[in-house]
């Protein structure tokens, strides 16, 4: 293999990924625009260094050695840096420069003070090697989600890192001393190759990281209620019917509370829609707050809210409901400098044969307009209805 040649392709490549990478990364959110710019400005930087590396015996050592070496060690830490930052494990600014300090320092003392083709081969490589050791293992640490995508990024890293090593022992071993950079041989052509590659399939990782990330964002925002945070109809109906499935499966008890706030049109009325989300805000914080773990909680639209309780039976179900109303009664939520009190109703149904989400928020709901009827600020379950339930306004069913 021609080295020079290989270089100007390694050049080209890197331009060509940094160039589809600012195009293609410009419409991701926000929140990865640091650890982006820090990818882009690597792979932006690495056909800089190939040039200036190409132009060895045409062009003074500084430029093509101490430079070059330095340029290419700044875009690997750049690189480190981008995805140590990405998986939320961000490197000290010291600790990544200190590589290209390294860099620099090696490369003139081997090139001017005591210079030595196989001391600088290994010592750089070695630096090299590390930065890229680094950065896959923030990768591969056991509290980053193992996604392929991570995973695809992490290989091309130890790739680079793990032909680096063989260039270590093999230049640090052997009798004679490599030539020249550009002699053809075996190391020389696999560092060169690995090189050339390693833009393409790490930036080809690193977008795909971004767009898991981009993809799991919008399925949790798909899956909460966007003013308050709490999980929607949908994804409460989802968690629900796998509940009630398992309850019916074994036979244990299960009951949901329908939660709907007291006059709240008036809260609307009186302060202002905006006042209204917020308390429509702090309502369903202070519902989650005070609900224990396995309990099932979601907005259902407007002012009303549901749990469900597995394994709770009415008795559990009713010490549950009362606790909420207690913990709504008790919250503190002020509108203009004024305290507005929140009170909530709550109907109470418990699972009976072959009930679905549907059938119990049903006759939650018949109990909650039970409990609106006793005054509002109140708790009502299957024992306080009337035997033949009468079907009002808000049915579910449908
Ligand atoms: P009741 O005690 O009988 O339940 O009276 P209410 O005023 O709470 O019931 P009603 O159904 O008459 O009014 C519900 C109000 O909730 C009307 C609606 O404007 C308000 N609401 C529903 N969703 C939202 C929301 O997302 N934000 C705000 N600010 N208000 C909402
Ligand atoms: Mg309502
Ligand atoms: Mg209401």
């Amino acid at each position: 293999m021609d080295i020079r040649t290989a270089i100007l392709i390694a050049a080209v490549l890197a331009l060509l990924i940094g160039v589809s990478l600012r195009y293609v990364l410009r419409d991701y959110p926000d929140e990865f625009a640091p650890s982006i710019r820090l990818w882009l400005l690597g792979t932006l930087i690495q056909p800089t260094a190939w040039m200036c590396y190409s132009l060895r015996d045409q062009a003074p050592d500084w430029l093509t050695m101490v430079l070059a070496n330095a340029l290419l060690g700044y875009a690997y830490a750049l690189h480190c840096r981008a995805v140590r930052l990405f998986v939320g494990r961000p490197l000290p600014l010291a600790v990544s420069h200190a590589p290209v300090a390294a860099i620099v320092a090696f490369e003139i003392l081997f090139t001017y003070v005591m210079p030595s083709m196989r001391l600088r081969v290994v010592s750089v490589s070695a630096v090299i090697g590390l930065q890229m050791v680094c950065a896959a293992s923030a990768l591969l640490d056991w509290r980053t989600p193992r996604r392929r995508s991570h995973l695809l990024t992490a290989a091309a890293f130890l790739a680079v890192a793990a032909v680096l090593a063989v260039r270590v022992a093999y230049e640090g071993l052997r009798p004679d001393v490599l030539p020249h950079a550009f002699a053809a041989s075996w190391m020389q052509s696999a560092v060169f190759a690995i090189a050339a590659c390693f833009p393409i399939v790490a930036t080809i990782g690193f977008v795909l990281m971004a767009s898991d990330r981009l993809n799991q964002e919008l399925e949790r925002q798909a899956a909460l209620d966007a003013l308050t945070g709490v999980c929607n109809r949908r994804t409460l109906g989802e968690q629900a019917a796998r509940a009630i499935a398992l309850a019916h499966r074994h036979k244990r008890p299960l009951a949901v509370l329908l939660i709907d706030a007291d006059h709240f049109k008036r809260i609307n009325d009186v302060h202002g829609h905006e006042a209204g989300d917020e308390a429509l805000q702090t309502l369903a914080a202070v519902l989650q707050c005070s609900l224990r773990a396995g309990d099932l909680f979601g907005r259902l639209g407007g002012e009303e809210f549901v749990v469900v309780l597995p394994e709770a039976d009415e008795a559990a179900a009713r010490a549950s409901a009362e606790r909420l109303r207690a913990a709504v009664e008790q919250a503190e939520f002020a509108a203009q400098h004024r305290r507005v009190p929140l009170r909530i109703s709550i109907g109470i149904a418990v699972i009976d044969d072959h009930d679905d989400f549907a059938d119990l928020l049903r006759r939650a709901d018949q109990a909650m307009y039970a409990a609106k009827r006793a005054g509002r600020n109140c708790v009502c379950g299957p024992s306080d209805l009337p035997r033949t339930p009468v079907l009002v306004a808000g049915d579910f069913a449908g």
